[in-house]
């Protein structure tokens, strides 16, 4: 399953903040299994945000998207996946119960009008509550493809997926196996010459797969297996380890969180 995860909100542009949802929603899908091939960050802007959404719809199975799910005018990623998909809305009253619950809890007063906006659900779209917030998630099949909008608050994202779209998406992609990493850590060794001795090694290799990355004082190799299941993606990295080792075996102080510091 081909993921694209579209990250929203102008104050990623500008630097303002840090995208720790794209780091987030990459490491735990790749680990369940997922293949997440592109990671886009788009301002809020309808145009564009709409030109992002649509690639996205081309190129990937599953478009999960952070932020713009909130009361104003500048949240615009709901509006924008149904203008794309030709989704009307309906105001979902058990949603809208909900947010005014969580703001009279959280503050006492009454939610403003504009929290009103949060409650439409567009038709079809099942919906991912917020525990944590007001926004609820939300996830629309379109065409073969679905779209998961998400809140872009980290606490909201995280509670919604860890409770919510992490079990839905196993549910629904139980036969699609995991993804494993193993790193081996190399010393006293260049990475074109290591990459020179394990030419052929990396050519021959599809699964696991092997990246070579240059780190401050050391080199590390990654080889990454996708199998049916943890035992036999294990069985995997372990045979490809050995077959590293053999040529590199001289320069290998560690596996995993070896550090230098640590030797
Ligand atoms: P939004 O849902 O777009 O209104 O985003 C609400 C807040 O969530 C923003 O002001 C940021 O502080 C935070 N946020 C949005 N997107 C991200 C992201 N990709 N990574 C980390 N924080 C984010
Ligand atoms: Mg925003």
């Amino acid at each position: 399953m081909k993921v694209e995860i579209v990250t929203t909100g102008t104050e990623l542009l500008l630097g303002e903040i840090l995208n720790t949802n794209v780091q987030y929603l990459s490491r735990k899908l790749n680990s369940m299994g997922f293949d997440v091939l592109y990671h886009t960050t788009v301002g809020d802007n309808p145009g564009r945000m709409r030109g992002v959404l649509e690639q996205a719809l081309e190129r990937a199975d599953i478009i999960i998207t952070s932020g713009g799910l909130g009361p104003t005018r500048g949240d615009i990623t709901k509006e924008t996946v149904m203008e794309i998909t030709g989704t009307d809305s309906y105001l979902d009253l058990d949603t809208w119960g909900r947010i005014d619950a969580y703001i009279r809890k959280r503050t006492g007063c009454a939610p403003s009008e504009n929290n009103e906006k949060q409650a439409y659900v567009p038709i079809g779209a099942e919906i991912l509550q917020n525990e944590v917030g007001t926004a609820p998630g939300l996830w629309l099949d379109y065409k073969g493809k679905i779209f998961i909008l998400l809140p872009g608050p980290p606490s909201e994202l995280m509670d919604m997926c860890e409770k919510q779209l992490w079990p839905r998406l196993l549910q629904r992609f139980a036969d699609h196996g995991i993804i494993l990493s193993r790193t081996m850590h190399l010393r006293g060794v260049g990475e074109s010459r290591v990459a020179e001795i394990l030419d052929d090694v990396i050519m021959q290799q599809s699964n696991p797969t092997i990246a070579l990355y240059a780190r401050y004082g050391e080199i590390l190799i990654r080889m990454t297996a996708k199998a049916t299941d943890s035992a036999a993606a294990t069985k995997l990295l372990d045979d490809c380890e050995a077959q590293v080792r053999e040529y590199v075996e001289e320069y290998v102080y560690g596996v995993d969180d070896a550090s230098l510091a640590a030797c």
